[in-house]
């Protein structure tokens, strides 16, 4: 497999919650061909074996041209991680016949409101949507949710799973992630258990069952600081999920952390509070890694910034965070602002976007930057 591109396909398995099966988070779902939502036919499927060919040939299937993107314009991309991750984890490709790593969204109950999330992960939104119905023209509400934890259980107990990794909604309100992980941690199936939350309810319960796993990694999203963060996550109070962060962090040292910041034109003019937040935690002795995105969606990418605000922001992290010693990823994030352009359409989408929400939830993007005038005047 000398020219293999990616292993994901071999590697790992994504269950998203209306149960369809593909081979990564990040694959375009509309290019797979076929609907698939029972894992034993999806790994049987043709449709997998062609992608599987292509990516050992050096071929790029058409559902992995976000990573082709990345990869050419020389940035992280999942198609890379997976070929240091099996490096990593010590693993031999050869040996691996069926997924190790799991990656699945069991539902959308979620206590959030975020302003470049969709229906289909948080059914506050979806109800958002559905009374609101000119809403759903940027993104369709999703009327029925099946995904089918039983079969994942099942695939869980009869393989050997070295990742489980789970996305929401929110999964520490989940009581099908609850029924889960407390079944599987019995049978101590899974090596690593990796989830991405909110941090706005780390209970007692949902921290008693993660502690039977033998390695843990929470994937906290936070993306912003103060007032932009409650703006971008409505529902939500930066300091009670600040408190919440370092309580756990405090209490499980054993635990590894990091943070999904996912880059918008809503965090942008904060971004220099919020790497001073890091640097504050990374002061305080606790360990923790930083991944950058990029919003998908044309009505929330950074690209509805024009380039003069953009390179300001770039200037004042150079300044501010260039002399300082830290693990903050802070060149990476620079490649990220750089290698994007403004495009007008998309400021117009994102404005009539914001617009239409503000009026619906009672707030001002203005209140959060001077700059934003610029933008909505
Ligand atoms: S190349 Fe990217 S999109 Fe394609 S299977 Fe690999 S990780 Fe997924």
């Amino acid at each position: 497999m000398n020219k293999l591109i990616c292993n994901a396909p071999h590697t790992s398995m994504f269950i998203n919650q209306q149960n369809n099966i593909f081979p990564c988070c990040v694959f375009d779902q509309s290019k797979f061909g076929k609907r698939y939502t029972s894992i034993d036919e999806y790994l049987k499927s043709p449709e997998l074996s062609d992608i599987k060919r292509k990516l050992e040939t050096g071929i790029w299937p058409k559902g992995c041209h976000r990573c082709k993107y990345k990869q050419d314009i020389g940035i992280d991309n999942d198609a890379d991680n997976y070929l240091n991750k099996i490096k990593k984890d010590n693993l031999d490709l050869n040996q691996i016949l069926r997924p190790i790593y799991l990656d699945i969204r069991p539902g959308s109950d979620c206590n959030l409101k975020c302003r470049m999330c969709f229906p289909t992960a948080s059914n506050l939104i979806n109800e958002e949507f559905l009374k609101n119905p000119s809403m759903q023209k940027w993104h369709p509400i999703v009327n029925n949710y099946d995904f089918d934890m039983d079969q994942v259980i099942d695939f869980i107990q009869n393989n050997k799973i070295h990742t489980l990794k789970i996305l929401g909604g929110e999964p520490t309100i989940d009581k099908n992630v609850f029924k889960l992980l407390n079944e599987i941690s019995k049978y101590k199936k899974v090596q690593h258990l990796r989830f991405t939350t909110n941090a706005t309810n780390l209970n007692k319960k949902f921290k008693t069952v993660i502690s039977n796993f033998d390695k843990v990694t929470i994937h906290f999203s936070l993306d912003g600081v103060y007032e932009t963060y409650n703006y971008i996550r409505t529902n939500a109070n930066f300091k009670k999920v600040e408190k919440n962060i370092i309580n756990i962090m405090r209490e499980q040292p054993s635990f590894k952390y990091a943070f999904n910041i996912v880059l918008t034109p809503y965090n942008i003019f904060n971004l220099s509070d919020m790497l001073y937040w890091f640097l504050n935690l990374e002061k305080e002795g606790y360990t923790f890694h930083l991944d950058f995105n990029h919003s998908v969606a044309n009505y929330t990418n950074l690209s509805a910034i024009k380039n003069k605000h953009r390179y300001e922001v770039i200037k004042e992290i150079e300044k501010k965070f260039s002399s300082i010693d830290t693990d903050l990823k802070i060149d990476y994030l620079i490649t990220l602002l750089k290698n994007i352009s403004h495009l007008k359409k998309n400021t117009n989408l994102f404005i009539k976007y914001n617009s239409e929400l503000d009026n619906i939830r009672k707030t001002s993007l203005k209140k959060l930057d001077n700059r934003f005038v610029d933008y909505i005047e």
